[in-house]
C-alpha cells in the first residue's frame, strides 16, 4: 500500500492537480451526465467527454504556471456571481463598467449614485 503511495506521490510530484475551476468543470459534466439521463444526445456526451479530458489534461499539467493563470480567470469571472449570490437577499453587486472593480450596494435605496472606490467613476444604478 505505501509503495503505491510512493508511487502515486512521485507520478503527481510536478503536476498541476485540482484547482477550484477544475472542480466546477467537473460539477458542470456530473450535471450534464444527470441531463444526458432524460435527453439522450451525442452532442451532449461529446461535450461531456471533452470537459473530462480537457479537467485530466490540466490535472496532469506540469505547465503550472499556464494552468493557474487560466484558474485566475475562472475565478475573476466567476466571482461577482457567487457574491451575488451570497448577497442576493441585502445586496445588489455589480461591475464598474470602467475598471471591473465589484461594488456592492445596500438593496432597496432606490436609484442612487454610486462612486467607484478604485477609479471613482459615478454610476448611477437602482437598487
Ligand atoms: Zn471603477
Amino acid at each position: 500500500m505505501n509503495k503505491l503511495k510512493n508511487k502515486l506521490y512521485q507520478f503527481m510530484a510536478g503536476r498541476y492537480g485540482a484547482d477550484s475551476l477544475n472542480n466546477a468543470l467537473t460539477y458542470l459534466a456530473l450535471f450534464l451526465c444527470v441531463v444526458q439521463l432524460f435527453i439522450k444526445n451525442p452532442i451532449l456526451s461529446l461535450f461531456i467527454l471533452v470537459i473530462l479530458i480537457y479537467v485530466n489534461y490540466r490535472m496532469f499539467s506540469k505547465n503550472i504556471v499556464a494552468r493557474r493563470i487560466e484558474n485566475d480567470k475562472y475565478q475573476r469571472f466567476i466571482k461577482p456571481y457567487q457574491l451575488k449570490w451570497k448577497y442576493r437577499k441585502t445586496h445588489k453587486v455589480f461591475r464598474c463598467k470602467q475598471c471591473q472593480q465589484i461594488i456592492r450596494v445596500p438593496k432597496g435605496k432606490g436609484t442612487i449614485e454610486v462612486t467607484c472606490p478604485k477609479c471613482k467613476a459615478k454610476i448611477t444604478k437602482r437598487t
